[in-house]
């Protein structure tokens, strides 16, 4: 019998986890209050509360992503230049890591509406805590804040 001990592998690599770009939108009203939208039944993070966004399609840039999920959610109608980058959030969920810019957003043509059937509020920064959100918005709150001092 050999008296050598077995060598120890290294340990497995982590698999890479998938990204997925997601853009997202803080409409702020004239009070300074900003928009969220309920999770709908169906989808993953269901009753969470989160600022308007979306998927980017193949090949589209943030920002035309997030004109075409601002008029498809809410029905308006946003100017690129009216779309401020505020920071972005970067979140790893078990299964893909969530890239999220977050832009400012405090012009847009048309009225809001919940064109999806989703619950909508507008909420001041200060009491954004008070709904609960998905854990890769969550670090996004302060950000908005600070835009109030
Ligand atoms: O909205 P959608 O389901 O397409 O987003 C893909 C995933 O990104 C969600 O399942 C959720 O985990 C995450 N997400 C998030 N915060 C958002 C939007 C999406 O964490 N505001």
């Amino acid at each position: 019998m050999s008296d050598v001990a077995p060598q120890s592998l290294p340990p497995a690599a982590p698999k890479p986890l998938r990204m997925v770009l997601v853009v997202a939108c803080a409409l702020l009203d004239a009070d300074g209050r900003v928009l969220i939208a309920k999770r709908p039944e169906g989808k993953a993070l269901a009753g969470l509360w989160e600022f308007p966004g979306g998927k980017l399609e193949a090949g589209e840039r943030p920002e035309a992503a997030l004109i075409r999920e601002l008029h498809e959610e809410l029905g308006i109608t946003v100017k690129e230049a009216c779309l401020a980058p505020l920071t972005f959030a970067s979140h790893a969920y078990d299964d893909f890591h969530l890239l999220m810019p977050l832009y400012v957003c405090r012009r847009w043509d048309g009225f809001v509406s919940a064109r999806e059937g989703q619950e909508l509020k507008w909420v001041a920064p200060a009491r954004l805590r008070d709904y609960p959100m998905p854990p890769a918005d969550e670090p996004l709150i302060p950000h908005l804040i600070a835009l109030q001092a």
